[in-house]
C-alpha cells in the first residue's frame, strides 16, 4: 500500500521538473474509493448505462455509497443544444445540467438526484483545459493530450469520489472503444487504474453477439476483434458483459473467455429483456456483483442485512411487473414520433405507474400535423387518455390544441407536460373564455391575445443567452386541489423545469374566472406551474416535467392520477384493483 501512495504522490508532482501531471484534489485518499469502468465495444447502444446502474444498484442495496458518471464523447458543453431525434431525451438534472437520458436511468435505478458532478463531455474538459492555459496554469509547458488531458479527467473523477465519499465511482464511457473521440478517456481510465494501483478498479466490456437469421446461431468474431481493440489500448477487462437478443451459449461465452483471459464465470449473457428492471436480477444471479466485490477487495463493507431489506423491496416491485389484469391505451402526442428515446421519461414514469396500479399501459403515438377539429375523434378513438408532452416551436400546435379541445369535452384524461401546459391553456382560453386568438408568442410572434408570453423580466436577459428556466424549482400547492391530493396533501413539491414561455399573468384572471384552477405556482412569484379543471374527472398541465422525477417504488402522482383516470373511465362498474381504489380515495 506504502508504495501506491508514493506513486500517487509522485504523479501528482505538477511542476516543470517532472514529465508527470495527474493533479489530484486536496484532501484525496487512495483506496477509499473503487472505481468500476464500463465501456462498448461492436456498437453503441448497447445499454452500458442500463448495465452500470443494475450493477451499481447491486452495490448500492448492499449499503455501499455508489457515485455514476458518464464521461460523453462530443464536444457540446452539455445536452442542451442536441436534438432529441438524434440523441434521444435531453435529460435535466436538479442544479439545471442538461444532460444525456442515461443520467435517468442512473436517477430512476438508484433512486438518487445527481448533479453536473455526475456528467462530462469532451467539451468541458477542453474547456477547462483551456482555461487552465490561459490561467498559465501550466507553467510554461506544452500542453498535451496526455498528460494534461488525461489528467483532466482523473481529476474530474477523483473529485467525484472525493465529494461524494462514493466507495464505488461507476464510469461510464459513451461511445465505443475505437472512436477517436472517446480514446483520451480510455487512456486516462488506464492511467487510473495503475495511479490507484492493484484492486482499484474494475472494467467491464459491453459487447454485442450477433446472431444472423440466415445462420441460426451465435457468432462471436466481432465482440472478440471488440475486446482485442480494447486490450491493444492497454486494459484487460475484468468482466465481459455480452448483449445479445437471446442468452448467449456456452460456446460464444468460452470463445470470448479464451480470447480475452476473462475467466467464463465473468462471460456474463446479459440478452434482451422485457423490463430493464429485471436485469438486476439477471446479473445476481450470475453472482456478478460478488465478482466485482472481489475484485475491488471491498467484501468487507457491504451490509448483507441492508441488501436483504433492499431486495425483498425491488422484487416486491418487479415480481408485479408483467402480471397487470387491466390495461389502457394512452395516447403521446409527439414531434419525434419514430424515437422513443426522444420520451424515455414519460415511457418509463407511465410504466412506474402502469405497475403500481396493476395496469398494462399501452402507448399510442399520434402524430398531430394533420389533425383538425374535424378530424380528431378518429385519432382519439382508441385511447383512454392523452399526454401532451414537452417541446419546442410550432409544427402541430394546432393539432394538439384539437387533441387537448376533444379530451376536455369528452372528459378524457388529459396531462399536458410543459409544452402540453401551455397549449391547455390556449386551448381553454380560445374555446372556454372566448379570448379566439389566443396563442403563444413562440408560435406566432406578433400575436394579439398572447396568453403565453416570455415573462417580462425574463426578456431582459434574454440577450445573455441565459433566459431558459431549467432545474429543480419548488412549486407551491393550492390546498384542498387535485394536485395538492395527489402529492399526499403537502404545501410544496419539487420538479424540473426546462422552457422559456409562462401564462401571462394579465390573462390569469378572466381563465381562473372561468373555471381553470393553477392548483401549482412558484413559491415567490407570479408564475403559474400546475393546472387543473375541477369539474372533469383528470385533466392537468403542469409546466414542469414530473416524468424526470418518476421512480420506479415511487411513481409519480400526476402519471398515476392520468392511468388511474384511465382505467375509471374504461372500466367503469368494474372490481377495481386495491392501489386503483386507494388512488380514487385520495383523489375523491
Ligand atoms: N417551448 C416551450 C417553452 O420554451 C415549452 C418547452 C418544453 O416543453 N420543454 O416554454
Amino acid at each position: 500500500m506504502a508504495k501506491e501512495k508514493d506513486l500517487l504522490a509522485s504523479v501528482s508532482d505538477v511542476s516543470t521538473e517532472t514529465e508527470f501531471f495527474s493533479p489530484i484534489p486536496e484532501g484525496y485518499k487512495a483506496g477509499k474509493t473503487k472505481y468500476c469502468f464500463v465501456v462498448g465495444t461492436v456498437m453503441s447502444g448497447l445499454g452500458k448505462g442500463i448495465f452500470s446502474s443494475c450493477l451499481a444498484k447491486l452495490m448500492q442495496d448492499k449499503d455501499l455509497n455508489v457515485a455514476p458518471i458518464k464521461l460523453e464523447g462530443y464536444l457540446n458543453i452539455d445536452s442542451g443544444t442536441l436534438n432529441p431525434f438524434r440523441h434521444g431525451e435531453v435529460f435535466v438534472l436538479d442544479d439545471g445540467m442538461e444532460c444525456d437520458m442515461d443520467l435517468g436511468t442512473y436517477e430512476r435505478m438508484l433512486d438518487l438526484n445527481l448533479s453536473g458532478a455526475n456528467f462530462t463531455t469532451s467539451g468541458q474538459i477542453f474547456r477547462s483545459v483551456l482555461n487552465k492555459e490561459r490561467h498559465g496554469d501550466y507553467l510554461g509547458r506544452d500542453v498535451q493530450m496526455i498528460p494534461h488531458v488525461t489528467g483532466e479527467v482523473k481529476l474530474k473523477l477523483r473529485q467525484l469520489a472525493m465529494d461524494s465519499k462514493a466507495d464505488i465511482v461507476f464510469v461510464e464511457i459513451g461511445g465505443t472503444v475505437g472512436d477517436l473521440e472517446n480514446a483520451y478517456y480510455i487512456e486516462a481510465m488506464r492511467e487510473l487504474a495503475y495511479e490507484e494501483g492493484p484492486k482499484s478498479c474494475c472494467f467491464v466490456a459491453l459487447t454485442y453477439i450477433l446472431e444472423p437469421k440466415t445462420l441460426g446461431e451465435q457468432k462471436s468474431k466481432a465482440a472478440q476483434l471488440g475486446i482485442k481493440q480494447l486490450m491493444q489500448c492497454g486494459i484487460q477487462p475484468d468482466i465481459i458483459a455480452c448483449r445479445a437478443e437471446n442468452p448467449v451459449g456456452e460456446t460464444a461465452r468460452q470463445k470470448i473467455s479464451i480470447y480475452s483471459n476473462v475467466p467464463l464465470k465473468r462471460v456474463f449473457s446479459m440478452h434482451d429483456s422485457a423490463s430493464i428492471y429485471t436485469i438486476p436480477s439477471m446479473l445476481r444471479d450470475c453472482g456478478l456483483d460478488f465478482e466485482v466485490l472481489r475484485l475491488l477487495n471491498i467484501e468487507d463493507r457491504i451490509n448483507l442485512r441492508n441488501e436483504r431489506k433492499a431486495w425483498s423491496k425491488w422484487c416486491d416491485f418487479t415480481d408485479k411487473i408483467g402480471t397487470a389484469k387491466y390495461s389502457v391505451n394512452i395516447g403521446i402526442t409527439g414531434k419525434y414520433t419514430s424515437v422513443r428515446d426522444s420520451y424515455a421519461s414519460i415511457i418509463n414514469a407511465l410504466e412506474h405507474a402502469g405497475i403500481a396500479l396493476g395496469c398494462d399501459v399501452n402507448i399510442k403515438w399520434i402524430e398531430t400535423t394533420d389533425i383538425t377539429d374535424e378530424n380528431v375523434t378518429a385519432h382519439l378513438v382508441d385511447v383512454d387518455g392523452i399526454i401532451v408532452p414537452g417541446g419546442f416551436g410550432t409544427r402541430g400546435t394546432e393539432g394538439k390544441i384539437a387533441c387537448i379541445k376533444h379530451v376536455r369535452e369528452n372528459n378524457m384524461a388529459y396531462l399536458g407536460l410543459c409544452l402540453g401546459f401551455q397549449m391547455a391553456v390556449i386551448e381553454f382560453a380560445r374555446n372556454v373564455c372566448g379570448i379566439k386568438q389566443a396563442n403563444s408568442t413562440e408560435i406566432e410572434p406578433e400575436c394579439i391575445e398572447p396568453v403565453i408570453d416570455i415573462l417580462p423580466e425574463q426578456k431582459k436577459i434574454e440577450g445573455l443567452g441565459g433566459n431558459m428556466r431549467l432545474g429543480g424549482r419548488d412549486i407551491k400547492l393550492k390546498s384542498k386541489t387535485l394536485a395538492w391530493k395527489l402529492h399526499g396533501k403537502t404545501a410544496k413539491v419539487r420538479m424540473r423545469f426546462r422552457h422559456r414561455y409562462e401564462v401571462d399573468p394579465r390573462y390569469i384572471e378572466i381563465l381562473e374566472e372561468k373555471g381553470m384552477v393553477f392548483s401549482g405556482k412558484a413559491p415567490d412569484q407570479p408564475i403559474m406551474q400546475i393546472l387543473e379543471l375541477p369539474e372533469h374527472p383528470f385533466f392537468m398541465g403542469t409546466q414542469a416535467h414530473p416524468c424526470l422525477t418518476s421512480r420506479p417504488l415511487r411513481p409519480q402522482p400526476m402519471f398515476v392520477g392520468l392511468v388511474a383516470a384511465a382505467m375509471e373511465k374504461k372500466y367503469y362498474n368494474e372490481k377495481m384493483p386495491e392501489p386503483l381504489k386507494a388512488v380514487q380515495k385520495v383523489c375523491s
